[in-house]
């Protein structure tokens, strides 16, 4: 019987729509979808190709339990038996020994799920989730200024209302391809698009600054000194930290910007006058300034200069950052975070705790803590931590410092791993739950512009693989802990999803299955009829009763480091390539980029190996010798073993966003065969 079903994308924020084309229970074609809100009907490469992965010859259909060294497989009851023995003992006597980890990939759902899992199911303060890994400096600053955390706080297509587009560290092109088209309708109305990177990426550019990196809030501090001097400061609202920002950029001035960035004054004269005269200037972060040890201070500087401009809130204007995981936006709102509740509610606030507590019908006494961060929960492992659940997440590949964060896993206890395909932390697991994939679950996602959308099951999973969250549902019955779980369909665990969000800063309390049949909407969604929240940020740009808050970052420039790492992705490949390197027609290998002076400085010659070594790990690559990259930075993508996770730290992080940082490190690079 032929059907279709209409869903979304799983591989990254944007999620585009498709028509997913069956025959029986057989996925035949995949079709963009071309009333597709978020991007009509334009889908890119990887996602047209997502089709393979549903059933692909490596999908885990069985659980497989570790005996004498090697996964076996076995029964879901042997399974489950291997989850009581292992975990009960430490959810009834040392619940702060096991973890979670989950993954922005996670529907809501899921996401809520999981959370709930930990905090009444497992008792545990620590679970997080690779979320931690991508955007979290960004949500923290937004989180800090303004008590909100909607990347993007329009709709998408408003990118084509701006006048002026500031790209900062995102290579839109590559990673969010579908999003070009705004950009593109923007500069064809004249508008000019400045990307600000290391690396001259792919794209629309009309002008390209490649500061030195670890700078770029320098450049943000000298355009609000030019701002300040020029008469353009007119705040978006009252706001308290005012005085410290603009005394904190008093001295930046447009020669001292130049110099210690290392970049033309004639190019940050050009953007500082675009600025001045924009009337809708948008910047959009990406990983570029969020991924550095200081990345919350350098998104809020680029906060603090679209909110004094007042330019925060407008149509078109403004600062956005651009989440990139699948359900990134949603991912981290709904209590996978290691200080959050549902809803965006806060761990640490007493109110929030006792709504959760209430709603859950458990005493809010009985609620753990705050718990470790991703990275840190991931470095206790063998030591504070004997057991860990990852579930979508593949941190043998993606957590810095890789090589570190292996030998962590290794030394645990018990490593239960839920995932689709046996990726490089499933294989070092003593137990691997075959999960569901994107076509084969019912849910809600997020995306990064906030907006909320229906995910569709289209086909059942393979063998006996089961659907995630039976699969969390099951592991709390297995510890003794089913009370709270044991929802008779999925709509159940939905409905009470949405119910848990009402009174949270990211409310999904006015949404149900039926309403978003119908349409998407953007968050908050505090009632039944209740149209959506395109425009969040909105005056007075904080919660009720509170005013915003600017932070001061310290405009000093890092050292120099003779070689420094800076990472990303590839257009073909997504995350730690669990799914994209299986895909053939998602061909893509790692290398490192190199500017041409760097590396004949160090006698290293294109496609030729290079041995790299960083402060945590080592490995070798082949040469791409570049006029592309600024010299002295060396690019490494991260989606395979053996290439960016080896040569990061897995001790670096920021001490507010306790994101880790995977940009800016040393790495020495020389060719392989010198001795
Ligand atoms: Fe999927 Fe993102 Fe590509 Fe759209 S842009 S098709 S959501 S990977």
């Amino acid at each position: 019987m032929s059907r279709t079903v209409r869903t979304t994308c799983p591989y990254c924020a944007v999620q585009c729509n498709f028509d997913l084309h069956l025959e029986d229970n057989l996925a035949v074609k995949l079709t963009p979808t071309r009333e597709c809100p978020v991007a009509g009907g334009t889908v890119c490469k990887k996602g047209l190709s997502a089709l393979s992965d549903l059933r692909h010859p490596d999908r885990l259909t069985t659980p497989l339990l570790r005996v004498d060294g090697a996964l076996q497989p076995v029964s879901w009851d042997r399974a489950l038996q291997y989850v009581q023995e292992a975990l009960g003992p430490l959810v009834r006597h040392t619940p702060e020994r096991l973890g979670v980890f989950g993954s922005g990939s996670l529907t809501n759902e899921k996401t809520y799920l999981l959370g709930k899992l930990a905090r009444i199911g497992f008792g545990t303060p620590n679970i997080d989730y690779n979320g931690r890994y991508c955007m979290s400096s960004a949500a923290t600053a937004l989180n800090r200024s303004f008590g909100l955390d909607r990347g993007l706080g329009f709709p998408l297509s408003d990118i084509a209302r701006s006048d002026l587009i500031v790209l900062v560290g995102a290579n839109i092109a590559e990673t969010l391809p579908p999003v070009l088209q705004y950009l593109k309708a923007a500069r064809d109305r004249g508008a000019l698009i400045v990307s600000i990177d290391p690396r001259a990426t792919p794209g629309l550019a009309g002008l390209h600054v490649a500061p030195r990196p670890g700078t770029d809030h320098l450049i943000a501090g000298g355009l609000l000194h030019l701002m300040r001097k020029w008469g353009r400061v007119q705040p978006s609202a009252p706001v308290t930290g005012i005085e410290a920002v603009l005394a904190g950029v008093a001295d930046l001035t447009p020669q001292r910007v130049a110099r210690e960035c290392d970049i033309p004054l004639g190019d940050f004269m050009r953007l500082a006058e675009r600025y001045a005269a924009a009337y809708t200037p948008l910047i959009l972060t990406g990983r570029g300034p969020e991924q550095q040890q200081h990345g919350t201070d350098t998104v809020s500087s680029f906060i603090n200069l679209a909110f004094l401009c007042g330019h925060f809130g407008k149509a078109g204007g403004g600062y956005g950052t651009l989440t990139g995981q699948g359900n990134g936006q949603g991912g981290r709102e709904h209590g996978q975070k290691n200080d959050q509740l549902p809803g965006y509610r806060r761990l640490d606030h007493p109110q929030h705790r006792r709504e959760m507590a209430a709603f859950w019908g458990v005493p809010d006494t009985s609620l753990p803590g705050v718990g470790l961060s991703a990275q840190e929960l991931l470095l206790a492992c063998g030591t504070d931590i004997d057991a860990l659940v990852v579930i979508g997440s593949n941190p043998a590949v993606s957590a810095p410092g890789a090589a570190v964060v292996r030998e962590r896993l290794r030394a645990l206890r018990h490593l239960i791993v839920i995932d689709v395909l046996p990726s490089e932390t499933a294989q070092l697991a003593t137990l691997v739950l075959p999960g569901s994939m994107w076509a084969e679950e019912e849910g809600t996602t997020t995306n990064l512009e906030g907006r909320v959308q229906r995910r569709r099951r289209a086909m059942t999973p393979p063998g006996r693989a089961r659907e995630d969250w039976q699969i969390l549902c099951a592991l709390a019955e297995a510890v003794g802990r089913g009370e709270h779980f044991r929802y008779p369909t999925f709509r159940a665990l939905q409905d009470e999803f949405f119910a848990a969000t009402r009174g949270g800063r990211a409310d999904y309390s006015g949404l149900s299955a039926e309403r978003l049949d119908e349409r998407t909407f953007q968050w908050p969604v505090p009632t039944d009829g209740h149209p959506g929240t395109p425009y969040p940020y909105q005056p007075p740009f904080a919660a009720p009763g509170a005013r915003p808050r600017l932070y001061a970052p310290a405009m000093v420039a890092p050292p120099p480091v003779p070689l420094a790492l800076t990472t990303g992705r590839v257009s073909n490949q997504y995350q730690s390539g669990t799914q994209s390197r299986r895909n053939p027609a998602l061909k893509a290998q790692p290398d490192v980029q190199l500017h041409p002076d760097t590396a004949r400085a160090r006698g290293i010659v294109h496609g030729q190996p290079v041995q790299l070594r960083g402060p945590d790990g080592h490995t070798t690559l082949p040469a791409n010798v570049t006029a592309k990259i600024r010299p002295g930075v060396a690019f490494v993508a991260f989606h395979w073993p053996q290439s960016a996770n080896e040569l990061t730290s897995a001790t670096t992080l920021d001490p507010h966003s306790r994101m880790p940082a995977f940009k800016l490190g040393p790495v020495e690079a020389r060719p392989a065969t010198a001795s």
